[in-house]
């Protein structure tokens, strides 16, 4: 537990409800980019970007519940047969989430070999293939190792807003942007975690006990503060029977907010991008995030409709995010990688001018 009062506030347990992130690229940022995010109390591990990937030890493939695709050209996509190979024969289901196309892309891909013997294999590799379509509607797909990865529709269902994922512990927000091609921009947001202090509970004579779950269920459902909550005292002699929800509030929790992370990468800097990764990434503890290109190179950087190191830096500023990790570094800076990440750090820390965005009229077209 971290915080000033750690020492002398012990949390009664680890918070259940919210897993603790563990993000790191895949690979160093010359290589194709990918961020793998370990969700340590949950036994497994989401992965955004699915290129290059053999620089993943085969106990965190294992982990892998989750994929989420920004799109699909070669270098964000290609480690998907790397996956599937590793990974079959093993009871598993593993979720892939992209842009419309997705489906028949991973059918292609399962299509492209022969599959008489995976019936007989022990375990069944089950992959989900769920597509991000117009008006906030998923489609999904599954191809099952048992069937021969024969694609089986999944219907359809409608999420709140971007909300591509939403789980007790955790929600990732999926907006689309523009590469030249749509692409799919993520945020991981982890709920927040409600935090018991044992040496509080012990100093007004209160027992642990089934009751905190109710305390944290009235929290989390917003209850009004003056709702009773029944409690349990370490004597028979201890007290009322229940206790003010608001007393509780203040007296024995404390409230951490979540973390959250965002990952972007091959987007054009232009005003709208600009407007909806701002957005995005607002507050974000670490925004991962494309600055290939010096800015002395913006006008290549524009014609690829990628960002450059210093666009980078200024999109984290302005999204106010608390730290800022650049990846996906063009080869034709090979060896001053040091280069790009100062450029980005300087545009962050409002340390160089600002850079204004192409509109859309003046902007190089492929
Ligand atoms: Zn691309
Ligand atoms: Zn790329």
């Amino acid at each position: 537990m971290v915080g000033p009062a750690s020492h002398s506030h012990r949390p009664l347990a680890r918070p259940t409800m919210p897993a603790r992130f563990d993000p790191h690229l895949v690979n160093e940022p010359f290589a194709d980019p990918g961020l793998y995010v370990d969700l340590r109390f949950e036994r497994r591990a989401l992965l955004f970007d699915l290129g290059e990937i053999s620089a993943l030890p085969p106990r965190k493939l294992l982990r892998i519940s989750d994929v989420f695709l920004t799109h699909r050209h070669m270098d964000h996509f290609a480690g998907f047969d790397h996956l599937l190979r590793f990974l079959l024969g093993r009871d598993k289901v593993v979720r892939f989430f992209g842009l419309p196309g997705l489906i028949d892309a991973i059918d292609a891909k399962l299509r492209a070999y022969t599959w008489n013997l995976v019936a007989g294999y022990d375990g069944n590799l089950v992959l989900q293939a769920i597509e991000l379509q117009a008006e906030n509607r998923l489609a999904i797909a599954e191809f099952s190792g048992r069937s021969g990865f024969v694609r089986v529709e999944a219907g359809s269902r409608s999420i709140e807003g971007d909300l591509l994922l939403d789980e007790p512990g955790l929600q990732v927000r999926a907006i689309t942007l523009d590469h030249g091609i749509p692409v799919l921009g993520f945020a991981l947001q982890e709920r927040a975690h409600i935090n018991i202090w044992r040496n509080r509970l012990d100093g007004l004579g209160l027992a642990v006990g089934p009751w905190l779950r109710a305390f944290k269920d009235a929290i989390v459902c917003g209850d009004p503060e003056d709702t009773p909550i029944s409690v349990a005292w370490s004597q028979e002699t201890g007290g009322p029977g229940s206790l003010p929800l608001g007393q509780l509030k203040r007296e024995i929790m404390r409230v951490t907010a979540g973390r959250k992370i965002a990952y972007v990468v091959d987007v054009a800097f232009t005003p709208a991008n600009l407007a909806k990764i701002i957005n995005l990434a607002q507050g974000a503890d670490v925004l991962f995030i494309e600055g290939g290109f010096l800015n002395a190179d913006a006008a290549d950087a524009a014609l690829r409709r990628h960002l450059t190191a210093g666009q980078a830096g200024t999109i984290a500023r302005r999204s106010g995010v608390k730290r800022l990790k650049t990846l996906h570094y063009s080869p034709r800076y090979q060896g001053r990688g040091n280069a790009l990440a100062q450029e980005a750090e300087a545009a962050f820390r409002g340390e160089s001018t600002c850079l204004e965005p192409v509109a859309e009229s003046t902007r190089q077209t492929q």
